[in-house]
């Protein structure tokens, strides 16, 4: 296996060439979703772009245990351990348990990733599934000194860790300026330092989920079940931690002290970070309230939305900026993905039609080259789109007879565009597998031998009428040397 892959590194802040902890294998982590509510396109974007990360590292042939856990409890409103519980408060507005919620939440969002065609994680660990594993931890930052319980809430001492490590390392602050942006602790608070978070939270009596523990009956705080989980299931050092910028500040420095204190060792090799889906240049969020929900998108039933559009339109859409710029969503933009989404799949189909020549016009092993350069610095997935349209554009022109391809060079055309816009992109023909686009493969093959053998007649009247008759229900044909080709204008 070639491994040429370059990342960049939150941590870093730089590009550094990937080198996996153990040699053909990945541990990758990604912060899933917290489903008291449906995933809206932004949450969207962050999956996407992490399945075609996963998708490029198994297509490079790394062996991948990629875990995304569910968020399922103790996730208060506050990002500072302040506000009610998400999923209590919900599970009273909708007059339900809140495992109903978490269930009903969950299968949407299932719903949502296989529309989007993304693949399943190998491991999907919720945070009520993992509390003795939480436990267990916290139990060990308090023995290591690095944690203390107040009435029956635990909070991680950040003073204390930061005298030892670096607190702010991630979003390379030092310890003053956070405790500037910080709100003076005041006589009720419990908590030691005004950086200082919850591991653990005493329930109130109205606390509907709740688990006893060692510090009575409680829930875990929002930060502990990723460290508890990552380790878990990838070990105490793993190499790729994952989600979106937003959690960059808070959760992930969280998860970074609370593991390096539970461990001894800096739990993560390479963070990364996917930027906003913005609309209008305000970040796409539950709280904003200007979240789409993926359903919808796909319908256009929203009062921004022109039309419907469709999963692998909106697939398509994130791919073609890098998952490290922001995302602007707008009508105009979705309707030039879905023009070129459609250009892109119409000239993979048409790869079967064409016919082989003794040479090439073009140089088809630098084109699959370059789709590797893309992908490998860094994952960028607009640059790939740009080399599949050039693949597309030599297609094209070597079905319109104005280019030339030799057998050996048309194979690899087509396994390059099929690999690296199925495979690696996670895109697929929204209706390739149909029966009636089969069948309608099938029903051109015989027009075409039928305007062959009425050309042989040399009767042109009825080949020129045929032809004409397919334009109008938008087909055209093409009469090259190598005989007649189709395509579907779109
Ligand atoms: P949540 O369910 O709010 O915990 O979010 C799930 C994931 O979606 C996290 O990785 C967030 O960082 C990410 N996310 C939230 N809002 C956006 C957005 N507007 N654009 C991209 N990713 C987002
Ligand atoms: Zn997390």
């Amino acid at each position: 296996m070639q491994n040429n892959l370059i990342i960049y590194n939150t941590l870093s802040r730089t590009k550094e060439k990937f080198t996996p902890i153990t040699p053909g294998r990945v541990g990758l982590y990604v912060c899933g979703p917290t489903v008291y509510s449906d995933v809206h396109l932004g949450n969207c974007r962050t999956f996407i772009s992490f399945d075609l990360i996963y998708r490029y590292l198994l297509f490079l042939g790394f062996k991948v245990r990629y875990v995304r856990n569910i968020t399922d409890a103790g996730h208060l409103e506050g990002d500072r351990d302040e506000g009610d519980d998400k999923f209590a408060k919900k599970a009273k507005l909708e007059q339900l348990e809140p495992m109903e919620i978490v269930q009903k939440y969950t299968l949407g969002f299932h719903d949502v990733m296989r529309e989007v065609n993304a693949l399943p994680p190998s491991i999907e660990p919720t945070a009520t599934g993992h509390i003795c594993e939480q436990v267990e931890m916290i139990k060990t930052i308090i023995e290591k000194g690095y944690a203390y319980e107040k009435n029956g809430t635990v909070y991680f001492d950040v003073e204390k860790y930061n005298k030892e490590f670096s607190y702010g390392q991630l979003t390379n602050r030092k310890l003053e300026e956070l405790l500037e942006g910080t709100r003076e602790l005041i006589g009720q608070d419990e908590k030691k330092g005004r950086l200082d978070f919850a591991l653990w939270i005493a329930a109130k009596p109205e606390t509907l989920m709740k688990w006893p523990s060692p510090w009575g009956w409680g829930f875990p705080g929002w930060h502990i079940e990723c460290s508890a989980m990552s380790s878990k299931y990838l070990g105490e050092t793993f190499d790729i931690h994952g989600g979106g910028m937003d959690l960059q500040a808070t959760h992930h420095t969280n998860e970074i002290a609370q593991s390096q204190a539970c461990n001894n060792k800096a739990p993560v090799n390479y963070w990364m970070h996917t930027n906003m889906l913005t609309v209008n240049g305000v970040r796409m969020s539950k709280s904003a309230g200007n979240g789409f929900l993926p359903g919808e998108l796909f319908t256009g039933d929203h009062p921004l939305l022109e039309k419907g559009y469709s999963p692998m339109a909106v697939r398509f859409f994130m791919m073609q900026t890098h998952y490290r710029s922001t995302l602007d969503f707008s009508n105009e933009a979705l309707q030039a993905s879905e023009k070129g989404f459609a250009r892109l799949i119409a000239s993979i189909k048409l790869l079967d039609n064409l016919k082989p020549s003794a040479t090439s016009t073009s140089n088809i092993k630098e084109l699959e080259q370059e789709c590797f350069n893309a992908m490998n610095d860094d994952f960028n997935s607009p640059i790939l789109i740009a080399n599949l349209f050039e693949g597309s554009r030599i297609i094209n022109s070597v079905n319109d007879g104005k280019e030339t391809i030799t057998a050996d060079d048309l194979a690899m055309l087509k396994k390059l565009m099929h690999d690296f816009a199925f495979d690696v992109m996670g895109l697929k023909s929204e209706n390739s597998n149909s029966t009636s686009d089969k069948a309608l493969q099938g029903v051109m093959e015989v027009i075409l031998e039928i305007r062959k053998d009425v050309k042989a007649k040399k009767d042109f009247a009825a080949s020129d009428k045929l032809r004409d008759d397919l334009n109008k229900v938008n087909i055209t044909i093409k009469d090259t040397k190598d005989g007649a080709t189709w395509s579907i204008q779109e």
